[in-house]
């Protein structure tokens, strides 16, 4: 086992470059905190069945927690079998007697007023996300929420260009979807799978992640805000066992499943024997490539975005560093220092870099990975931050002297983890990058166009970035290959996903 503190190496650095430079640790900020209170929580929510807050049958509920303390912030329902046939059935009715007979231009009149509801509450929106979540709050003000926003606004104008889409001249709705979402983006990610749906004339009943419950249940607000019909969207509050139930309610025409490659299996063998339509996002183990060509700073901000945002939770993460051998050294020392410099803490701390991890669970499944990876005999870089003493926290991490058979280069971690492999040639990293079971995205850093368009064209992923990477747009598809599911969320091909094409 062999590990190395970060101090260590820029001592290193120093002596070899025969300069007086002081030790580039993280700068000195006061706090800058959001307050906590505009998230104006209340003390316990129903589930929105056709249009209203109601108590589930069972009367249950359960605290979700802010990863950062450790402490409850609200109860939440929790749905059962008999509350998801509620929910469905009102699907049902609303998408027989309402959404579906509505013409697109009415439809895309609501989708418009709940795009501008997000915008209206999005500073209380995005202490909701970071209280609920742990992300920092600069990630949840400057892109959970204009994104959220974004794909309301981006699906509104389709809801009446249907015809003009390219799947036919009248394509027509699939009926009522059940969607099931995780925790890493709940608001951006109910935001994916509804405004869609809704686009295309489905109704929705979605259940939002155990531990990231409350951005949608405000959304459940903003839609009584905006008048939307009864039934249209239910939001169904629980554990696994609702998101289960869910998938076996023969009412449901379609799934749509964000979350990790065990569980769309499960669903997927479920599904196998009905005719109810599948869309699968599942996990990943990016690629970023880097070429010795590639611009070193940019390289080197692009690699840190790549990984360390919102903690490294995010399915296209590039958790999977692929070096030139020729520039490995110097992209390794830089990164070394550029990681001690991000800030971790407090998630509503507007200088946050990094925040909290979501649960205690996935704390533990990263600690259990990265005591692998030394195990296996990779070299580990650690921040030097001070994590906070409550909460859930990890400090950002760099595995150098990664081989392709250790866990941490074949296993999706998610959280601040990078595994650094090195590579000579184009056709050793493409070679190197296809070695996963996974498909979803890669990044390639270089210079020459020709050789990036010759990179993405022999990656089996469902996303190529090119001299930058984690760039999100509702025009643009996003979805995997292999054990990263299929089906495409985004732009026009997201439609697709809820058309009877
Ligand atoms: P997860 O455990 O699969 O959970 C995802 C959702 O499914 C949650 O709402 C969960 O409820 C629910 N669920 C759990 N068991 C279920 C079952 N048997 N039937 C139906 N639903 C069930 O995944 P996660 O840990 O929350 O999320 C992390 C994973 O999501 C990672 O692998 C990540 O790569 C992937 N992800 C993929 C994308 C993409 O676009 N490809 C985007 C984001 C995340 P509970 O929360 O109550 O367990
Ligand atoms: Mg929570």
């Amino acid at each position: 086992m062999r590990t190395c503190e970060l101090t260590n190496l820029v001592e290193i650095d120093v002596s070899e470059n025969n300069m007086e430079i002081s030790r580039l640790g993280a700068l000195a900020y006061d706090p800058a905190p959001e307050s906590a209170a505009l998230a104006k929580l209340q003390p316990s929510y129903g589930l929105f069945i056709d249009g209203a807050f109601t108590d589930p049958s069972k009367h249950q509920q359960f605290a979700t927690l802010n990863p950062a303390t450790g402490l409850p912030l609200a109860m939440v329902a929790q749905a059962d079998v008999r509350d998801v046939d509620h929910a469905v059935k009102a699907a049902r009715r609303a998408y027989d007697n309402v959404w579906s007979t509505m013409s697109g231009a009415e439809r895309g009149k609501y989708l418009f007023r709940i795009a501008r509801l997000i915008q209206e509450r999005a500073r209380e929106l995005a202490v909701v996300e970071t209280l609920d979540n742990g992300k920092p709050i600069r990630e949840s003000r400057d892109i959970d929420l204009p994104l959220a926003a974004a794909h309301f606004f981006y699906y509104a104008g389709w809801a009446d260009k249907l015809d003009h889409a390219g799947f036919g001249s009248s394509p027509q709705p699939i009926g009522v979807a059940g969607q099931i979402i995780p925790w890493n983006f709940p608001l951006l990610m109910a935001a994916w799978k509804l405004a869609p749906a809704l686009a295309a004339g489905n109704t929705c009943v979605l259940k939002p992640a155990e531990t990231t419950p409350l951005s949608a249940l405000i959304l459940a607000e903003i839609l009584e805000q905006a008048e939307l019909p009864a039934g249209v969207v239910n939001i169904l509050t629980g554990d696994g066992s609702t998101g289960s139930a869910l998938v076996a309610h023969p009412g449901i025409d379609k799934i749509a499943f964000t979350g990790s490659t065990e569980v769309g299996r499960l669903i997927q063998e479920r599904l196998a024997s009905t005719d109810k339509r599948l869309t699968l996002e599942l996990g990943g183990k990016g690629a970023n490539i880097v070429f010795e060509d590639a611009p070193i700073d940019e390289v080197v901000e692009g690699i840190i975005d790549g990984i360390f945002f919102n903690q490294g939770h995010v399915c296209c993460a590039g958790s999977r560093l692929l070096v030139q051998e020729s520039v490995a050294d110097e992209v390794l020392r830089r990164l070394v220092r550029r990681v001690d410099q991000l800030r971790v803490g407090d998630p509503l701390d507007k200088n946050t870099d990094v925040g909290a991890i979501n649960s205690a669970a996935q704390l533990e499944k990263i600690r259990e990975l990265t005591a692998y990876g030394e195990l296996e005999g990779a070299t580990r870089y650690t921040s030097s931050c001070r994590l906070p003493d409550t909460g859930y926290w990890f400090s950002p991490t760099i595995f150098a002297d990664v081989s392709q058979s250790h866990r941490i280069a074949r296993e999706e971690i998610f959280g601040p983890v990078l595994s650094m492999l090195t590579f000579r040639t184009p056709e050793e990293a493409v070679a190197k990058a296809n070695n996963t079971k996974y498909g979803l995205a890669c990044g390639v850093w270089s210079e020459k166009g020709s050789r990036t368009l010759w990179v993405a064209e022999r990656l089996r992923a469902g996303v190529v970035w090119a001299n930058t990477y984690n760039r999100f747009d509702p025009t643009s598809p996003f979805g995997g290959m292999r054990e990263s599911g299929f089906g495409r969320e985004g732009g026009r091909h997201g439609l697709e996903a809820y058309l009877n094409v």
